[in-house]
């Protein structure tokens, strides 16, 4: 690797021409990893400190380097093009989208993705899944068509059959292009060999090349099977002289992928919700490095040997200067950056300040999350977040967690805490009955990630309970108005409740509408779109975590003023365990039309108020067509023909649906939607079903009613689980009981 110096990349870095911010998005197996290796060992940059001990060791093995590239949230490399150096930064993208937000804020700290797709294999699921993220935050993508020595030593292909599938899999990739891009972009994003956007080789043995290359370097096809006939020496002197991957990969990225400055100008309109017009709209769409800070956290993980958080982001504008206070816009806090850092290779380098364009690391920012928005204090009140905190954490599978050894209790916890900040998409809560650890994650891919993770990065060894499915309890119809009692009598709530519209629910799952917001901006966009009247936006009260509504509709009610914060509470209360099964409501709107409030502050307490409240809300949901919503997990499944009719077989079992069936050629593409409470053994029912040839991945996607036929049996089962009465109660519980 070359031997570079801080302040040689700082100076490049003030440059945001010389500057490209990449990811790389791949199925998983498709060589993501193998890439980013071989990337580093030839472009890695090595700072002063770092190359003295490599030159005590001789070299830095590629274990080392392996165990790096797992653990860093960003890379740095040194690339020189056409006689110009260059840094480009590779921001560590999921290959996965089982946990909403994290590949999204992973792609917004990126202009451009490489797209790793394995040669025989194809565009898989996840490829797909990911370009598409990627296109709809206008990041370009780039190809590069990997396992190509399979296709040779495998396949025994001959040049003309490997260029029939490249042509294959380019078209496949442009039609997801031409189907989730948007105009003017898409077309200019269209991949075309000639123009040498997609590179061909091996990751593994380190070659690769496009177009152009091949042209200028005269490398034809043949000599590749000619060295790979010859043996391993050939390769590698072919990979080490004539065609080395990271040249031709790198060499993309500068010419393809847009430098920051270009990037920002059109992609701050689409990945920052602001007013456009305002001087930081302006100052982040030039990267102007004299403008106040704009840093957004992508990545928040604890460094295991200063056992600190660090603050992986992108500086949008402005520079990133140690000591400064700052404003976390949705934590609403004021912090002090303590030292800010910029990667040379993976490892990390402190400097004295950072300017816009580029990526980051802060100490100092341990109440920031992943995706928070770090301001000058000057921006402090009017600065639109670049994600909103958002309320769906929406967990569906939770298993209780325990050590094998018990002394590792107090690491467990501080390993639970440090996970559920690295993903705030885990969540982490103690059953105060039984002392139980409670992991809830957003399916159960994404617990046994978290798991993997207890074991690999904390080495922790747990038991765990088998996975419970979240419900969610919600109504189908409106219900008359209840009369909500206080136990003393002298408070009297009338309320009524009704489902919320899928256009409202749909607003505050996206954060377009939250808790938090003006009043009257949140009832416009509620008039224009969903339909709401105005005067009746205008009055609500709390939006909860689950999504439900509180709406205040009363006229002239005396002290009820004195006790809307109260109310506000109960509403929160009431919604995190419904009357049917004590599982979270979602999706219903509160309506208080009156009310009577005692005058003495003494008998108008929470005491009285919650019961009241929750009494009449409980009494009209129970009148209301009550259900329980299930989880349902959408799959999206690649198999050969032959065994299309055992996979369908599988998944109407476990009452799936299938959603549409495409032919692909080689194999037929299923996606199909799966109650997750089906769902904890299928990957091994698919594999069996398909002789192992299925390939599939899995993302949560909706909450469904259950069927009205499972529906007691059930909220039975979770009602005894949690030791209740099996028959849930009836309305007339929760009125005239006092
Ligand atoms: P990731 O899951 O996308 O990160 O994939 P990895 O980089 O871990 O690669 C998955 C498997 O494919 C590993 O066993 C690699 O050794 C193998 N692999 C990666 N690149 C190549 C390649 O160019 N040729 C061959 N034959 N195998 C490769």
């Amino acid at each position: 690797p070359r031997v570079k110096f801080v302040h040689e990349i700082l100076q490049i870095m003030r440059n945001p021409e010389q500057v490209r911010n990449i990811g790389i998005i791949a199925h998983v197996d498709h060589g993501k990893t193998t890439t980013t290796d071989s990337l580093l060992a030839a472009a890695g940059i090595i700072s002063r400190k770092v190359a003295g001990e490599a030159l005590a060791m001789d070299f830095l093995s590629v274990e080392q380097q392996r165990g790096i590239t797992v653990k860093a949230a960003n890379i740095s490399l040194y690339h020189e093009y056409q006689g110009k150096p260059y840094v480009i930064n590779l921001v560590d993208t999921p290959g996965h989208v089982d946990f909403s937000g994290k590949v999204t804020r992973s792609l917004r700290m990126i202009d451009g993705a490489i797209v790793v797709v394995d040669a025989v294999e194809g565009v898989m699921p996840q490829t797909e899944t990911v370009l598409r993220q990627a296109l709809e935050e206008r990041v370009r993508p780039i190809l590069f068509i990997n396992k190509v020595d399979r296709l040779i030593k495998e396949l025994k292909y001959t040049p003309q059959q490997i260029m029939q599938r490249f042509v294959e899999i380019i078209k496949e990739v442009n039609s997801l292009i031409e189907l989730y891009g948007e105009a003017p972009y898409k077309d200019q994003w269209k991949i075309d060999p000639k123009k040498g956007n997609v590179a061909f080789g091996s990751a593994r043995d380190k070659w690769g090349f496009t177009v152009p290359m091949a042209e200028k370097k005269g490398i034809k096809f043949s000599d590749v099977i000619e060295a790979y006939n010859k043996g391993k020496e050939a390769v590698e002197e072919f990979a080490a002289k004539v065609a080395p991957l990271h040249e031709a990969l790198l060499d993309m990225v500068v010419k393809f992928i847009p430098d920051p400055r270009t990037a920002q100008r059109y992609r701050i309109p689409k990945i920052w919700r602001g007013d456009m017009n305002s001087e930081i709209a302006k100052a982040m769409m030039e990267a102007d490095p004299n403008a106040p800070v704009v840093f957004v956290v992508a990545d928040m993980r604890l460094d295991p040997k200063i056992r600190r958080l660090v603050a992986t982001g992108r500086i949008f504008a402005g520079t990133l200067r140690p000591g400064v206070e700052v404003w976390l816009v949705n934590a609403k806090k004021k912090q002090r950056i303590l030292q800010v850092s910029i990667y040379m290779g993976p490892d990390r380098e402190v400097v004295d300040e950072i300017p816009a364009g580029n990526i980051a690391a802060a100490l100092g920012l341990d109440e920031a999350r992943a995706g928070e928005t770090v301001v000058d204090l000057s921006l402090k009140d009017t600065m639109a977040p670049f994600e909103r905190l958002r309320y769906v954490s929406e967990p569906v599978v939770t298993v209780a967690i325990e050590p094998k050894n018990p002394r590792d209790l107090p690491k467990l916890i501080e390993a639970l805490k440090l996970l559920s900040i690295e993903d705030p998409n885990l969540v982490v809560k103690i059953n105060q009955e039984t002392g139980e650890y409670l992991l809830s994650g957003m399916g159960p891919l994404h617990i046994e990630i978290a798991l993997w993770s207890l074991k690999e990065n904390f080495g922790l060894e747990v038991k765990t309970s088998p996975p419970i499915v979240v419900y969610r309890e919600t109504i189908r119809a409106k219900s008359q108005v209840f009369e909500g009692k206080s136990p003393n009598k002298h408070n009297k709530l009338y309320i009524s409740v009704e489902p919320l519209d899928e256009k409202t629910i749909e607003l505050i799952q996206k954060g377009v509408i939250t808790d938090d917001m003006d009043p009257r901006e949140r009832a416009k966009i509620l008039r224009d779109e969903a339909g709401w009247d105005y005067d009746e936006a205008k009055r609500i009260w709390a939006i909860d975590e689950n999504i439900n509504v509180f709406v205040d509709k009363t006229t002239g009610v005396q002290h009820l003023r004195e006790v809307k914060d109260t109310l506000i509470q109960g509403f929160r209360l009431a919604m995190k365990e419904g009357p049917l099964a004590k599982e979270p409501v979602r999706g219903i709107k509160v309506i208080l039309h009156d009310a009577i409030i005692h005058e003495d502050p003494a008998h108008r307490g929470p005491a009285q108020l919650f019961p009241a409240l929750r009494n009449a809300i409980y009494a009209g949901m129970l009148t209301a067509r009550p259900t329980l919503l299930e989880p349902l997990q959408k799959l999206d499944i690649r198999v050969p023909h032959e065994y299309v009719s055992n996979v369908i077989a599988v998944i109407t079992k476990r009452r799936g649906k299938i959603i549409n069936m495409i032919d692909m050629g080689m194999v037929m593409r299923i996606i199909a939607e799966v109650p997750v409470s089906e769902s904890f053994d299928l990957a091994a029912e698919l594999r069996s079903a398909s002789a192992g040839r299925a390939f599939w991945g899995t993302e949560f996607s909706r909450w469904a009613p259950v069927p009205e036929n499972l529906l007691m049996e059930i909220v039975k089962k979770i009602r005894e689980r949690k030791g209740l009465p099996p028959e849930p109660p009836k309305p007339e519980d929760f009125i005239e009981q006092y």
